[in-house]
């Protein structure tokens, strides 16, 4: 299990905060941190079949789709209310859920013909209206969570389509083997899931690197905060700086690596860099960032090679060795690749 969208930082200082006006936001804020997150009970589930007296894993190219209501307790997984193929239910956060759940499966099959978060056709879980107020989204292993939100800093999650495909990827990462949630291998896990959450929204609306605001959780926040998102990766540092949530703390570049014991040694923050990183490789390729940056992205961590504790130098090193295997080793990807870590400082630029 992942900490959720919102990073412990930030709720930390809005659980600190003295304004009168956000004392309800405050309240929210202490209480997400101590509400315990239900872990993934423990099952096994086999869909497979035989044919022929061969035996044979079902994948269907369509979303099973399952979204529960917790109704403002902390229950997992709550009351059913809408399946494949129900009609919207009127619940805002629910049919949200509903078409954000769908439209990272469409990504994710579009993209690398990959079905679901498990490659095999699992069903999509979802339960919204978690807790009372709560202040964040989660993955919990086997479902994606959301809570409401205080109304007065964060307006709410299932909006986000980039904050959905953000954990849905968490699930991904996890089904290829996963990256280590501490340090540069969680940085890593935290900036594929940005990744996969940027590259979700911008399939959905058709742009192009050029396009795109490659923010992540653009509007969550309520009116009143100085911020439009919570990172930006054309950007790091710049998402957000307000008087209670503080600034943006994340670097772009290796040399600003913040060390620190929080956030599982800040994985919310230094995941800056490789975000910053691919974010490169996908401006100078052009195009659906998803064709070619994406498929480096995702191919790096699907092969079955990559350590679960692999750290930035490792990682970088592996997108250039896919990029070779997918394009050739004198292809524009490879140098675009190779440009991009120089960029932010964890590789040296070879053509420098
Ligand atoms: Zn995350």
């Amino acid at each position: 299990m992942t900490p959720g969208i919102v990073p412990p930082f930030l709720l930390d200082r809005l659980a600190s905060t003295d304004d009168p006006r956000l004392a309800r936001a405050a309240a929210a804020a202490r209480k997400t941190l101590t509400v315990p997150r239900p872990a993934r009970p423990v099952r096994t589930r086999l869909r497979l079949s035989v044919d022929a007296g061969a035996l044979v894993a079902e994948a269907a190219a369509a979303p099973d789709r399952v979204i529960s209501d917790a109704a403002n307790t902390e229950r997992l997984p709550g009351r059913r209310v809408r399946t494949e193929d129900d009609a919207a239910t009127g619940d805002r956060s629910v049919d949200e859920a509903y078409d954000g759940l769908g439209a990272t499966f469409d990504f994710f099959w579009d993209a690398f013909a990959r079905d679901g978060i498990d490659g095999a056709g699992g069903s999509l879980l979802a339960t919204v209206h978690f807790g009372e107020d709560y202040d964040n989204a989660f993955w919990n292993g086997e479902r994606m969570v959301f809570g409401d939100g205080d109304g007065d800093v964060f307006t709410g999650f299932t909006r986000s389509l980039s904050v959905i495909a953000h954990e849905l990827g968490h699930g991904v990462t996890e089904a290829a083997g996963g990256l280590e949630y501490q340090g540069q291998s969680g940085a890593l896990n935290e900036s594929l899931s940005d990744v996969f959450g940027v590259l979700a929204e911008q399939h959905a609306l058709g742009q192009t690197a050029d396009q795109a605001t490659w923010l992540v959780g653009a509007g969550i926040f309520a009116d009143a905060v100085q911020g439009t998102a919570l990172r930006s990766m054309s950007a790091p540092g710049t998402a957000y700086d307000d008087d209670v949530l503080g600034k943006d703390p994340q670097p772009g570049h290796l040399r600003d690596y913040v060390e620190t014991s929080d956030d599982n040694g800040g994985v919310h923050i230094n995941s800056g860099i490789p975000n910053r990183a691919f974010f490169l490789v996908a401006k100078r390729l052009g195009g659906f960032a998803w064709e070619h940056a994406g498929l480096i992205w995702y191919r790096t961590l699907t092969s079955g090679s990559l350590s679960p504790t692999a750290d930035f130098a490792a990682f970088a090193a592996a997108t250039v060795a896919t990029a070779a295997a997918e394009y050739g080793e004198k292809s524009e990807e490879v140098d675009a690749v190779r440009a991009a870590w120089a960029g932010v400082g964890v590789a040296e630029d070879a053509g420098a």
